[in-house]
């Protein structure tokens, strides 16, 4: 097909997806005031977002563990904070193209593990996760947490947003590893993307390790892939402490998302 055409033929089939899965106006509103910082962007945004929440609802499938039932009302707080960070995106849905499910359960999850010591014994523990997202794999989520992620009174002091940072992991794995680097346009972008976060990287794990206080969770300093997403969550919900925290790396953020949350939440 010519590319114009297959243009039209996209923008018909994603005009009929809007249709048949709009999401009705009282509970947009609805979600736009929950979750606050999805507002801080123009009317023209918001329209975007809107679109781009419906085609998720379209080509996701949402289930519930252990009998939890996903009302509407679920699937839109997770679609609309979902496509948050695509929503300027060049690759725009395609990045969540290696899932379709979400599984969502209304507390946190249990996961057993394993890890070996240096003497190679083994030691067995519950890790509670508030959600979780895997290569090729479905996305997990506990209710509770993102309904807890409204911005400014998460369960923490640091900005506490699980499905951006879940998301953000699942843009990130997108290329093929979880390595804090997204999909980006060629090797000279890779390269400043690395010099920009392995600096702001080391420098939060010292301060970090000599728990001096930080703006962002110092749950961070685990790994650069968690130290990427964590900042992706804090530059959407309380953009000024990431802005605090690491100049750079807002920075960085605003021009490869396309956004300046900083300048609008003080508005
Ligand atoms: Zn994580």
């Amino acid at each position: 097909m010519l590319a114009r055409a297959r243009a039209a033929w996209r923008r018909w089939h994603e005009d009929r997806a809007c249709r048949r899965h709009a999401i009705p106006e009282s509970l947009w509103q609805l979600t736009l005031a929950r979750y606050p910082f999805l507002r801080w962007r123009s009317a023209e945004q918001l329209d975007r977002l809107r679109r781009l929440a419906t085609l998720f609802l379209a080509r996701k499938e949402f289930s519930g563990a252990h009998g939890l039932v996903v009302t509407d009302e679920m699937a839109v707080a997770v679609a609309a904070q979902a496509v948050l960070p695509i929503l300027s995106l060049d690759g725009g849905l395609n990045l969540y193209d290696g899932f379709i499910g979400i599984v969502l359960h209304d507390d946190l999850v249990v996961a057993p593990r394993e890890v070996m010591d240096d003497d190679g014994v083994v030691h067995e523990f519950d890790e509670e996760l508030a959600g979780e997202a895997m290569q090729d794999g479905p996305v997990m989520l506990s209710w509770r947490d993102v309904q807890a992620a409204s911005g400014e009174s998460g369960p923490t002091d640091w900005a506490y947003n699980v499905t951006i940072h879940e998301f953000a992991h699942v843009i990130d794995m997108s290329n093929g590893v979880a390595d804090g680097v997204p999909p980006l346009a060629d090797r000279n972008a890779r390269q400043h993307w690395q010099e920009v976060m392995q600096t702001a990287y080391d420098g939060f794990r010292e301060r970090a390790e000599a728990q001096h206080s930080t703006s962002i969770d110092p749950y961070a300093a685990e790994s650069m892939a968690e130290f990427f997403a964590v900042s992706v969550e804090t530059f959407y919900v309380q953009p000024l402490e990431l802005q605090r925290e690491s100049p750079q790396v807002y920075r960085l953020f605003a021009d490869y998302f396309q956004e300046d949350p900083a300048a609008r939440s003080a508005e």
